[in-house]
């Protein structure tokens, strides 16, 4: 079904309410999430809140969390997220560095033991508002691995993202480069599973390290209650072993660096989701005069794009476009929701006490 932006987000508001989130803390979280959908990345839109809300009853999800600062010095800011929303504690823990960078001109901000930040694009966009430019690494623990090492044959970190944000100009949009060193996020395994669809080539491997099409090697991680599930596979690195050398980096610089901690077996596991982010803010001013900067973006991504497409159908993109358009068209047509996120959407509800005729009211 379609559900259009603003209703959703009254859903996941309510919902969240009923978790115990204030009014403000719902809002940040509700706005993350359907701008997740409205980006395209369903993976990382409402679909996540029935996890959020199993972690909430499991007490491995704290509402209204603030960022503790650890240590600060210079240019340098530490924080603990303390286990609350990582779309509310990363906001506000982004916020303090963008006001510190403007001063600065660089800031290295890390948050450790924050619940899942969600899209990290969000992080990027929130710079780049600012006029800032920002690089983010984050690793992902407290949960069994999911994506295999190259050379390897099974699970040995996670999707570890990466985003890279550089401000736009007025002819420009902002480059946005968002991205997991998988080749998928898990949760586009968990979406092409609800909607009963093949994987392309080169993305999930088997339990015997062998390629597959078949989003079902990831169910055991995401439905471990359902007796059907083929054995146990991995996602695979995003670009071989050079993917597999940056989400190593996401584990140094976001979980050593954070003092969040790796994946390694030796840290204790919950089932959860515990995101650590390294994050380098980047005051531009300080670096380079703003119309020459602007210039030359305008420049080199134009030369980009003017590279005659290979495929007539498919022009040359920008970092950020797919989002863009995918955004455009959602705020015009809704967000398509699956029959089964919706069930489980409806589910998390009830089980915070909202009854099922409540929510679907609120469409
Ligand atoms: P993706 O593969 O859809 O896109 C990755 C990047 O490539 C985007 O910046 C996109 O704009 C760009 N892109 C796509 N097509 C392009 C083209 N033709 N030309 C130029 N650029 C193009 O994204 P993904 O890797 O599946 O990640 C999805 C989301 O999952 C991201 O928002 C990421 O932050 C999030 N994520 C979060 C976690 C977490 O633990 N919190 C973990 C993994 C991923």
């Amino acid at each position: 079904m379609l559900v259009q932006a603003e209703s959703l987000k009254r859903i996941v508001l309510a919902i969240l309410e009923k978790g115990g989130s204030s009014n403000n803390e719902s809002q940040v979280v509700a706005e993350h999430l359907v701008r997740a959908n409205l980006a395209g990345h369903d993976s990382h839109g409402v679909g996540m809140l029935p996890f959020y809300v199993k972690m909430l009853k499991s007490e491995l999800l704290f509402p209204n969390q603030e960022p503790q600062m650890e240590k600060t010095n210079g240019s340098i800011m530490m924080f603990d997220g303390k286990r609350g929303y990582g779309q509310a504690v990363g906001k506000m823990a982004m916020e303090q560095a963008i006001e510190k960078c403007r001063e600065t001109g660089l800031v290295l901000m890390t948050l450790r033991n924050s619940h899942h930040l969600g899209r990290i694009g969000t992080y990027g966009e929130q710079s780049i508002e600012a006029g800032m430019v920002s690089m983010h690494f984050v690793n992902v623990t407290d949960h069994f691995p999911l994506v295999a090492p190259y050379r390897g044959s099974d699970a040995r970190f996670s999707t570890n993202p990466i985003c890279l944000a550089m401000p736009g100009t007025k002819k420009q949009s902002p480059v946005l480069l968002d991205m997991a060193t998988s080749r998928i996020a898990l949760g586009k395994a968990r979406v092409a599973i609800n909607k009963n669809e093949t994987l392309d080539d080169g993305l999930v491997i088997d339990h015997k390290g062998q390629p597959s099409n078949n989003p079902g090697v990831m169910a055991g991680y995401l439905y471990p209650e359902r007796e059907d599930n083929p054995p146990l596979g991995a996602l695979s690195p995003l670009g071989e072993y050079k993917g597999y050398g940056l989400a190593l980096f996401c584990e140094l610089f976001g979980g050593v660096l954070s003092g969040g901690g790796t994946i390694q077996p030796g840290n204790k596991r919950h089932d959860s989701i515990i995101n650590n982010m390294f994050t380098l803010l980047i005051n531009p001013v300080k670096l380079v005069d703003i119309p020459w900067m602007h210039h030359e973006i305008e420049e080199i991504t134009s030369f980009c794009k003017k590279s005659p497409p290979a495929n007539p159908e498919e022009p040359v993109l920008i970092a950020g476009d797919p989002e863009r358009f995918c955004e455009k068209e959602r705020k015009a047509n809704g967000i398509p929701i699956d029959k089964t996120t919706w069930g489980q959407i409806l589910e998390g509800g009830e089980t915070l006490g909202l009854s099922r005729i409540e929510i679907e009211k609120m469409i």
